[in-house]
């Protein structure tokens, strides 16, 4: 392929909304747009990525940690556990094994949060039960939702308990008999009510009393309640355990590469250029590099380089090696740099002094040495570099 034909539009400087260093190399360097779309070369890359990105994978979806990525995951660093945070699994310990004792009102004046709550009682928020209403979007039907007060609910383990919900209104509240604030399943009616599966093993907790100012201290499930559905609503947070090996689990940033249906070029791209770069510009192994080798000519003063070249350039070509043909008349610091910021493995240099002695410049693009090769060794070079 030559330069010309691929449109290569390489800039010197970074662009100004570049997030990260990688999408500013790969902007500089012509593979995508500063609006995120894919150039020509960029294609290229997407159309051959095999294992040259560090990934954390499922069976459904693979990501790649960046701090700038827009979807939290949790994973484990010991069994390479990876999932999506608001589906993460992790074992959940009873805070105590305490027998059921019996149900008393309290007065719990300005205490509408869980924060006030356990203060108030001078309980740790393991010890008190939260609770959250929702309407059903399908059906309106109440739901109410109870997880321990220190936990937080992850909305989408619920959505995938009971459907689509949205958060209930101040009047749906007050007509399913709760009271903002005071509220707890105990004495509801009609209600959908959805415990999270550690609120059944966890005694005498406080709730709502339903009555506004009011709690219940040591309310049990299934003596005081009991819920319609019992199931993991909890998001997982770094520290968490390991459902699988029992380890610390770690929370992180990430891009998407793949899901089952799709697959995001834009961000293995990003994820590619984020591992594969240096102070000049992309640096891809050859598994990803869109072009084996990137051959170009210094214009000559007695010689025609550039016919020289073309013809390396076909014989290269004939013999199987990807190679970028940068066919301008540019200066010669113009290419090396564009070299350098497209970062193809093998920068091949036809000059009037190395080819009257029938050899080429070689450079690796991590390589700090420039080569003479013959010229008629130069496919076997490129074939096994
Ligand atoms: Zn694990």
């Amino acid at each position: 392929m030559k330069y010309r034909e691929l449109n290569i539009q390489t800039q010197r400087e970074f662009p100004n909304n570049a997030r990260t260093q990688g999408f500013g190399w790969l902007v500089r360097a012509g593979y995508i747009t500063r609006e995120n779309e894919i150039l020509p070369l960029g294609e290229q890359v997407a159309k051959q990525i095999h294992d040259s990105i560090p990934t954390l994978s499922n069976e459904r979806e693979t990501y790649f940690q960046l701090s700038t990525g827009s979807t939290e995951i949790i994973h484990c660093p010991s069994c390479k556990y990876a999932e999506r945070r608001e589906l993460a699994q992790f074992i959940k310990t009873p805070f105590s094994d305490e027998a059921p004792l019996a149900v008393e009102k309290i007065l719990t004046p300005d205490c509408p949060t869980i924060e006030a709550l356990a203060n108030f009682l001078s309980i740790p928020k393991e010890k008190t039960a939260k609770a959250l209403m929702f309407t059903r979007v399908a059906d309106s039907r109440f739901v109410f939702v109870v997880v321990r007060g220190d936990m937080t609910l992850s909305e989408e383990k619920l959505r995938r308990a009971v459907g689509d919900v949205r958060m209930a209104t101040a009047e749906e509240i007050q007509s399913a008999g709760a009271a903002a604030g005071y509220a707890s399943p105990i004495g509801l009616k009609g209600a959908l009510i959805v415990v999270d599966d550690l609120i059944p093993r966890s005694p005498n907790l406080a709730a709502g009393a339903n009555d506004a100012g009011y709690h219940l201290v040591n309310t049990n499930y299934g003596r005081d309640y009991s819920a319609e559905i019992v199931t993991d609503l909890i998001q997982a947070d770094a520290g968490h355990l390991c459902a699988k090996c029992n380890h610390a689990l770690e929370l992180t940033s990430a891009l998407l590469l793949s899901s089952a249906s799709e697959i995001y070029f834009e961000n293995i791209l990003l994820a590619l250029a984020e591992t594969h770069h240096d102070d000049k510009g992309l640096t891809l192994p050859k598994s990803a590099a869109p072009f084996d080798v990137y051959l170009m000519h210094v214009p000559g003063k007695q010689m025609d380089t550039r016919a020289q070249a073309e013809e390396i350039y076909q014989t290269l070509k004939s013999a199987g090696v990807k190679v970028l043909f940068d066919d301008r008349d540019e200066r010669a610091g113009v290419k090396f740099n564009d070299a350098d910021l497209i970062g193809c493995p093998i920068r091949i240099t036809a000059g009037e002094k190395a080819l009257r002695e029938d050899k080429v410049e070689v450079k690796g693009r991590m390589s700090a040495q420039v080569e003479l090769v013959e010229r008629n060794a130069l496919v076997e070079y490129a074939l096994k570099a």
